[in-house]
């Protein structure tokens, strides 16, 4: 079932869902239903699963050093199927530009189509780890704008390069991110909108939001969408601190600020016990305000260990 489909028959009641990352090659699924399990009491009506580029191992050779292209993690679509099929929960593989032709977009998608994924999240994915900006894949697109383009044209029957008489056309609902604090690349807030608008006319069903840690600028954010024309639910995303250390990774890889009184009080946590309890109760105060507000989805990064969220679903759903 589509997302709006889900929003919808909820009748304007808050829904919970979570994200999760596949576990790295070597390790077991069975670590990653370990992470869902505690959290499926809370009936989330869908799961999103990141998708990760590919990266440049070295490996020696001869006594130089070989350049090979690797994935640290299984396929998204595999691991979308093994869930939907164990827990009987729609769910929603991350689909990105980089790393990927259009070819092989297109492959995934019918892949997804055949194993009944009605949802899809159409990303633009960063740059390599070596490289300063985001290059496109010889072959892909550039903007998450021209995939949510692509996977229109598979929901009207339109492939690729191929004429086919289709009568199973896909039909996918298809969300796209979000940057309450803009995004990192982008020149201001209000640019960033407008390109916002452009993955919404190209077809954006709804927008998940990058993580924040303060109300005001999602509630500011969705009033100024509105204002633009943005019509389709913006669902926010809420990461709970769980390390100390987040108080630099966070703000230097998302570009988001941290409130305060989070920093103070992280700050006088005495271990990384203490701090997961910290971001456990601000999380909790920060979806009952949006919950207050009538949002259609708490949506949470789990990013691995799913006991905080846990935590934070008790109290709320
Ligand atoms: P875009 O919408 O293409 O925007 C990228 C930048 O280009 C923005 O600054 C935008 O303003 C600008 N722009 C857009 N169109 C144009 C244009 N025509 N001309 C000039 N500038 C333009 N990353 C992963 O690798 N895997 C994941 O699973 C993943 N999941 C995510 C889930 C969510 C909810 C969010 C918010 C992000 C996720 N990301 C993920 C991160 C995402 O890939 C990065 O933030 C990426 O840098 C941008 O992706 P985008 O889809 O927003 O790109």
């Amino acid at each position: 079932m589509k997302i709006t489909e889900h929003i919808k028959k909820a009748n304007e009641k808050t829904l919970f869902s979570f994200e999760i990352i596949p576990p790295k090659k070597g390790k077991s699924i069975e670590d990653l239903y370990a992470n869902i399990d505690p959290l499926m009491e809370f009936k989330p009506p869908f799961i999103d699963v990141t998708t990760s580029r590919e990266e440049y191992v070295y490996v020696e050779k001869d006594g130089l050093l070989d350049r090979k292209v690797t994935r640290m993690r299984p396929g998204t679509v595999g691991i979308c199927a093994a869930i939907k099929h164990k827990y009987d929960v729609d769910t929603v593989p991350h689909v990105l530009c980089g790393g990927f032709t259009k070819e092989e977009t297109e492959y995934l998608l019918v892949d997804c189509h055949y194993l009944g994924i009605d949802n899809v999240m159409a990303l633009r994915g960063d740059a390599m780890s070596h490289q300063k900006y985001f290059e496109a894949s010889q072959g892909g697109h550039q903007y998450a704008k021209e995939l949510v383009e692509q996977i229109q044209n598979l929901n009207r029957g339109k492939y690729l390069h191929d004429v086919i008489e289709s009568d199973n056309c896909a039909n996918f609902c298809i969300g796209v991110a979000g940057y309450p604090e803009k995004h990192l690349e982008a020149p201001s807030l209000q640019t960033d909108l407008k390109r916002l608008k452009e993955k919404v006319d190209a077809g954006a069903d709804y927008v998940v939001t990058q993580m924040f840690f303060d109300n005001k600028k999602y509630f500011e954010f969705v009033d100024a969408a509105k204002s633009m024309g943005i019509n389709i639910p913006i669902i926010p995303g809420i990461k709970p601190i769980a390390v100390k250390k987040h108080l630099q990774l966070l703000p230097q890889v998302f570009r988001i600020d941290i409130p305060e009184n989070l920093i103070k009080e992280v700050d006088s946590c005495k271990s990384n016990k203490e701090v997961r309890q910290v971001g456990i109760e601000f999380a909790i105060q920060q979806s009952k305000e949006l919950l207050a507000a009538g949002v259609p989805v708490l949506h949470y990064y789990s990013m691995g260990k799913s006991n905080n969220i846990q935590a934070i679903a008790k109290e709320l759903f």
